[in-house]
């Protein structure tokens, strides 16, 4: 398919004329995703934001238009983030690649060069992407990498690929009479996600229950890996540096499905009730501090929402961003809001519990890409509900 440069608004055609002319452009590679309102263009944002170097980026549709093996996943130049994150919030990433396949992905790797920054997002639900955009390739995996099975040699054991929702392996395994692990049906992540992440709820830990997971490389080297190796703990994992996860399998024990099911509609019915979960968030914002950093605390000050409400932020704003009321450690895009507001309204959360606590909270949710401009809507933050301790947290 060949781009033409007229048909895209705001592009910054210089960066793309030359190695996209069309005998040079992929044949997979699609015009810029419909604009949304936050996006920010590299030619429109900060003057002070230096204009990004995509040779790279024409060399490698040049060489994967001339490769024998055809990448066969789609390619978008400057795709629009923001229509397909949690948060409705973004710029655009230079290159966004969705593999079809692991042979696919392999390809890619070994066309990108290795100076070039590389950024995987699964369900985009626990980061904050930045109106700037994310400079270099950005992977999202395809449907190939979703699927959900039983081990060969053991029943209890699934194997589901980086992309399979948890939801949809929490479902799997109650399909089968496989108990524990009930508490993914509330975290609306991908396996990927889940491992680089040790999501956890409801008492269980992706971690507790993983017994292997499945590695790729920069270069396309698959690798398999043990949790402990990962080091995993609280809502963290040390995955060897450009290591992407492409799969993982979950040991289950044998249990009784309507018990599992009944679970799962408890959890799915707390997370409605607590949770802003039809909102435009990321989840929790800050995790919750280390028993040491609240030793000096009462019992009732221990978890980050609880520091959040008591230092007076729950619905506190900042533009159409928003400390959610239901579940004050969650932040809510009320509608048009920038990836800046919210960050900056995260940053607003923190100094508030800082100034009364003397705690510096610790962000959870990763906020990838680059920032455009400064804050523009100078609206004054106003001041949220009154302080009620009691909320249920996670
Ligand atoms: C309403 C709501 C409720 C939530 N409740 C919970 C909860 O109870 N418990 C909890 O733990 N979390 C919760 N979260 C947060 C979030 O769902 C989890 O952290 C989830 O595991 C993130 O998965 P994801 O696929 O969305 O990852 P993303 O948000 O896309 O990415 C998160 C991080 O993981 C990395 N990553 C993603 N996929 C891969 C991969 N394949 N290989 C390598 N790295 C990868 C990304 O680079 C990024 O650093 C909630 C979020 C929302 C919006």
């Amino acid at each position: 398919m060949m781009i033409d440069l007229a048909l895209i608004p705001d592009q910054p055609k210089a960066a793309l004329s030359g190695a996209t002319s069309p005998d040079t452009a992929h044949p997979n590679l699609v015009r810029p995703d419909t604009a949304h309102p936050n996006l920010v263009r590299p030619d429109t944002a900060h003057p002070d934001m230096a204009h990004p170097d995509l040779a790279w980026r024409d060399a490698l549709l040049a060489a994967a238009a001339a490769a024998a093996q055809q990448l066969r996943g789609r390619l978008t130049a400057d795709a629009a983030l923001a229509t397909t994150s949690w948060f409705g919030v973004g710029g655009t990433a230079d290159l966004l690649f969705r593999p079809v396949d692991r042979e696919d992905l392999q390809l890619f790797l070994q066309l990108l060069p290795p100076q070039v920054p590389l950024t995987i997002l699964g369900a985009t639900s626990n980061v904050l992407l930045r109106d700037g955009g994310i400079r270099g390739a950005v992977i999202r995996l395809g449907r190939d990498f979703a699927k959900i099975d039983v081990a060969a040699d053991d029943a209890t054991a699934i194997q589901a690929g980086a992309a399979a929702l948890d939801v949809a392996v929490a479902g799997f395994a109650a399909g089968l009479g496989l108990t524990g692990l009930a508490f993914l049906i509330g975290i609306p992540g991908s396996v990927g996600g889940a491992v680089a992440m040790n999501a956890g709820a409801f008492g269980g830990e992706t971690k507790d229950f993983l017994s292997s997971v499945v590695l790729m490389d920069r270069q396309g080297h698959i690798s398999t890996a043990s949790p402990q190796s990962l080091n995993m703990s609280y809502r963290q994992a040390e995955l060897p540096a450009g290591h992407i996860v492409i799969a993982a399998t979950f040991q289950a024990q044998i249990g009784d499905e309507a018990t599992i099911r009944e679970r799962m509609k408890q959890i799915k019915q707390e997370r409605d009730q607590s949770q802003p979960t039809r909102s435009k968030t990321g989840g929790s914002t800050f995790k919750n501090p280390p028993a040491a950093a609240t030793a000096h605390l009462p019992p009732n000050l221990k978890k980050a929402w609880q520091l959040i409400d008591a230092a007076g932020c729950r619905g506190l704003r900042r533009g159409a961003a928003m400390v959610s009321d239901k579940h004050c450690n969650f932040l809510v895009n009320l509608g048009g809001s920038t990836a800046r507001e919210i960050e900056q309204l995260g940053e607003d959360v923190r100094q508030s519990v800082l100034e009364k606590f003397a705690l510096t909270l610790e962000w959870e949710i990763k906020r990838l890409g680059e920032v455009a401009m400064p804050v523009t809507t100078d609206q004054p933050v106003t001041t949220g509900q009154p302080v009620t301790i009691g909320q249920r947290g996670i």
